[in-house]
């Protein structure tokens, strides 16, 4: 499996992913997507969307502001609850969260302070003047933009349970110790669906969740052996659930969760209805009463999925003598779908038609045209993002018009006339 420290290099040096702020020095566990992580990260939200709401007839979107107002996060019990244990080094006075360190400091061995909890909304106020009457938080989940929109949704679409709201946005928690690269940021972004039934279906429904999920991963690459499922202990699970189950991955750094699910119950619709005096029960027509929904919620964020599906793709081999490093990146997942290569640069007639080429695949694909190195130069570029698909034009292709289609995992290599090239990758490149 490939270390931290080589991804990381590698998303620096292909474009993938940069430290935020570089230039003065970096900013705490912040990460700004280059040019192919914004591809990436666009992919990841593409597939997840269109299998999980466009592809489904029971689940409908939503996209809720992230300032919301300060009596979401009292009724959610997040003001409250949402904390982490904060130990303190005495001699180094550096900070710890106290369930991921033992007895003592783990950079000096000191002893450490009694825990104590330590909220992790971040607090911002809206408008001029900073006074507790204008406290408001950043969300630190995208959840409760849909609980408090649940009457909004049922009455505008008029579904019947179950169905589920989706949502994709930024998150925000103070974390006290982030870090493995975009692993654990303080501004992420989560994908998480609250899936509403009926009552007395809420475990029936989680054990779906909890299957449907993890074979979504599947479906776009990560090796089974890789994820893993955990449930939450009594002690461990969060203070609206009822059980969660955490769908891990094998990160160079150990075992980590990737996306939770959680059987929230009906606990958010009727704290919301308690706080707001408003009415969030759902009309069931058969038995004519008003019922809470249960909910059940898989959580995922898009930044570890990501970096799952980058860490799992990463491939080293050896061809000819020659390390070849590989993304295997699945084709929706993958930032460029087709690089055109010339295989001479200073023949303008082959320059002139590869451009030709790329410009008319463009409107299809996001394809790329580079002729700034030798052929086995730029095929070793685009290996290592990962583009499924290289076409080269050669001198060949000037007198039979057709050019080499080469793939990017088998390196096998067919040769099409420039008139099939847009069917036939239209074809590979086909939405599965
Ligand atoms: P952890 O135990 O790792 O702190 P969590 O259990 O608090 O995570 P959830 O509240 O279940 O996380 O959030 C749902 C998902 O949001 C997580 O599975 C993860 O993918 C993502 N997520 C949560 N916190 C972060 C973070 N600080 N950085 C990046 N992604 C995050």
């Amino acid at each position: 499996m490939v270390d931290m420290d080589t991804l990381v290099s590698l998303c620096k040096r292909r474009g993938f992913i940069f430290q935020s702020s570089e230039i003065y020095g970096g900013f705490g566990s912040a990460w700004d997507y280059g040019p192919l992580g914004v591809e990436l990260k666009r992919n990841v939200k593409n597939v997840w969307w269109r299998d999980l709401v466009q592809n489904r007839e029971d689940i409908v979107g939503l996209d809720a502001s992230i300032l919301m107002s300060p009596q979401v996060w009292i009724a959610s019990g997040h003001v409250e609850k949402f904390t982490d244990p904060l130990v303190d080094c005495k001699s180094c006075q550096r900070r710890f969260r106290a369930d991921q360190v033992g007895d003592s400091c783990p950079e000096c061995d000191g002893e450490l302070t009694e825990a104590r909890q330590f909220n992790t909304m971040f607090k911002t106020f809206v408008g001029p003047v900073e006074d507790d009457a204008s406290v408001a938080y950043l969300r630190p989940e995208t959840a409760q933009g849909i609980f408090v929109n649940f009457p909004n949704v049922q009455s505008a679409t008029r579904r019947k349970l179950p169905f589920g709201i989706a949502q994709i946005g930024k998150a925000f928690r103070n974390e006290i110790s982030p870090g493995n690269f975009t692993f654990r940021t303080r501004e992420f972004e989560q994908m998480e669906i609250e899936y509403f039934v009926q009552p007395a279906s809420d475990e029936e429904w989680f054990e779906y969740w909890v299957k449907e999920r993890l074979e979504w991963y599947k479906r776009y690459g990560i090796k089974e052996e890789n994820l893993r499922l955990r449930k939450h202990g009594p002690e461990e699970l969060s203070h609206y659930s009822k059980a969660t189950y955490d769908i891990e991955y094998n990160f160079p750094f150990g075992w980590s969760e990737l996306e939770g699910i959680a059987n929230r119950t009906d606990f958010d619709l009727r704290r919301h209805a308690e706080f707001s005096g408003k009415d969030m029960t759902y009309f069931d027509e058969e038995t004519g009463e008003h019922i809470y929904s249960y909910v059940i919620e898989p959580s995922g964020g898009i930044d570890r999925a990501a970096l799952a599906f980058l860490v799992d793709a990463y491939h080293e081999e050896e061809v000819r003598g020659r390390k070849r490093v590989l993304l295997r990146l699945h084709r929706d997942l993958a930032p460029v779908k087709v690089a055109v290569l010339p295989l001479l640069r200073n023949r303008p007639e082959i320059v002139a038609l590869a451009k030709e080429i790329a410009r008319d695949l463009r409107p299809h694909f996001v394809v790329i045209y580079d002729d700034t190195a030798s052929i086995g130069k730029l095929y070793r570029r685009q290996d290592e993002i990962g583009t499924p698909y290289c076409v080269t034009v050669d001198v060949q292709s000037l007198e039979d018009g057709a050019v080499t289609v080469r793939e990017r995992d088998s390196m096998e290599q067919v040769r099409p006339p420039v008139a099939e090239l847009k069917e036939l990758l239209l074809e590979k490149l086909r939405v599965c």
